[in-house]
């Protein structure tokens, strides 16, 4: 049993953490994939970590090497012109092969490391990150409240009213909002590019059907 599930802030997405904590789990192999753009930061140990603390091992924890939406530091023009290069295909076959074979890979976390990343948590994750990052989103006037943005964040973050759009604090920093608004019309205050991004292999119903 597993999960695959993208970096969100180079770590293990606060959500999938308290899945698979309040989950109740039974399996001899655990794995965990992720998805990510240019940097993978410290995810395998804090996946290593989540496990722990939902009483798991962590059996296997790999990675796909796909686009990067963190849009202050990537261009996503420039992301997706690389993205054939990487050759996402033949990566899954390599994953999917190695879980087929029950193949162990495991990651060492250092007794400062693992304090670190816990302080990480308490200081950047839930507060700069949660709470900042989304109270740090601007509406443009081109905004028609359609409702997707609401519909597809994940985390139930923004609620749209005639009056506009307004975002919580508890955002997993994932832009679904921003990459999949019709207007274009969320933006935060750094960008590197103008394009918005979504996985050719996914519609914009099944993102906001998932979130049911
Ligand atoms: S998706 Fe875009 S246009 Fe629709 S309500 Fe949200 S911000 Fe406005
Ligand atoms: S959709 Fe937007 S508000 Fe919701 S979690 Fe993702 S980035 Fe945050």
């Amino acid at each position: 049993m597993g999960i695959v599930c993208p970096v969100y802030n180079v770590e293990f997405p606060m959500m999938v953490r308290e899945f698979i904590r309040r989950a109740d789990i039974h399996t001899d192999y655990f794995f965990v994939v992720f998805t990510y753009g240019e940097g993978i930061g410290e995810a395998f140990a804090h996946a290593k970590l989540a496990a722990e603390e939902a009483g798991l091992s962590l059996s296997y924890v790999n990675a796909i090497q796909m686009v990067d939406i963190f849009i202050p530091y990537f261009d996503m023009q420039e992301q997706i012109e690389r993205l054939p290069g990487k050759n996402v295909e033949g990566q899954i076959e390599k994953l999917l092969a190695d879980i087929a074979a029950r193949k162990k890979v495991g990651v060492t976390i250092l007794e400062e490391t693992r304090a670190m990343m816990r302080q990480y948590h308490q200081t950047l994750a839930e507060t700069w990150l949660r709470k900042d990052t989304a109270l740090s989103y601007t509406v443009k006037d081109s905004c028609i409240k359609c409702g997707i943005c609401a519909r597809s964040c994940p985390a139930d973050n923004i609620t749209v009213t005639a009056d506009g759009v307004t975002f919580a604090d508890h955002c997993e920093v994932c832009y679904a909002c921003l990459h999949n608004c019709p207007k274009h019309a969320i933006h935060m205050p750094l960008e590197k590019g103008t394009t918005q991004f979504r996985n050719e292999h996914i519609t914009l119903n099944e993102i906001i059907e998932s979130n049911r």
